[in-house]
């Protein structure tokens, strides 16, 4: 019986999702979505039940205090996705990503290179439930969630992906440095090239940080799947 390539990678995937979150965080594996074998669907009805999955998720505490469960949402075909940290209050309220004043800048920044959150972009978050007071998810809320996102992935295959913020570098990467040490250098996820940035309610606390930024949106722009694709770079800050 041979298997396509989707197939296998299927497979894999929820083998390395039982092996990570099943055994050390004692997670079960996620269920086969409700649809049946993932790989047979568009990839918008793949995310969609994904999204069914996760309104009714209680795999961490997180779902305790949430109003809404916020999945991500953007193109199903994109060149970026971005990844956050986990909803804020208005992410919360509204049951979409980056919809806040981070968002807001986040939406900038993207612009500046060509990107625009509906088109060609994918926006995503670590958890997909608030953390109360909007704390840090902790490495068992994170391992809980993961599954999720590592499925979108697959079905986006991005050409590149953005993390915004410690959290998520640290996660995807596997790394323990500071988003100080690991912005600016070479990393990937699942083979996708990763670039990593400061978060932007970080950079509107401290504006300091938009040179870095800066870079960073350049060094995404000028990736081989994106540069093509893309038009010059506008510097946001010369506006
Ligand atoms: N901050 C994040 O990390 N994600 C959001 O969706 C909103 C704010
Ligand atoms: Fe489920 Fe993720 Fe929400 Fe936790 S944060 S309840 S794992 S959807």
């Amino acid at each position: 019986m041979g298997m396509n390539e989707s197939e296998v990678y299927n497979l894999l995937n929820l083998a390395e999702d039982y092996a990570l979150d099943g055994f050390r965080h004692h997670h079960p594996p996620l269920k086969p979505s409700a649809e049946g074998n993932s790989a047979s669907l568009s990839p918008q009805a793949a995310l969609d039940g994904i999204a069914e999955q996760v309104a009714d998720c209680t795999r961490c505490a997180l779902h305790r205090e949430r109003k809404r469960t916020v999945p991500g949402e953007g193109a199903s075909s994109p060149l970026v996705m971005v990844i956050g940290e986990g909803p804020g209050l208005d992410e919360d309220k509204t049951g979409r990503p980056f919809v806040g004043r981070a968002g807001q800048y986040l939406e900038r920044w993207l612009q500046a290179i060509g990107l625009d959150r509906r088109s060609n972009c994918f926006i995503a978050n670590i958890v997909k439930c608030r953390p109360p007071g909007n704390r840090d998810p902790s490495p068992e809320e994170s391992a809980a969630c993961l599954p999720y996102l590592k499925r979108q992935i697959q079905i986006l295959r991005p050409k590149a992906i953005l993390t915004v913020g410690r959290i998520s570098t640290q996660i995807l990467c596997e790394r323990t440095e500071g988003i100080g040490k690991l912005r600016g250098t070479d990393l990937e996820f699942v083979g996708i090239p990763l670039v990593a940035t400061y978060h932007p309610s970080a950079v509107l606390r401290n504006s300091d940080l938009r040179a870095a930024v800066w870079q960073d949106l350049k060094r995404l722009r000028a990736l081989p799947g994106l540069s093509d694709s893309l038009g010059a770079p506008e510097d946001p800050g010369s506006r």
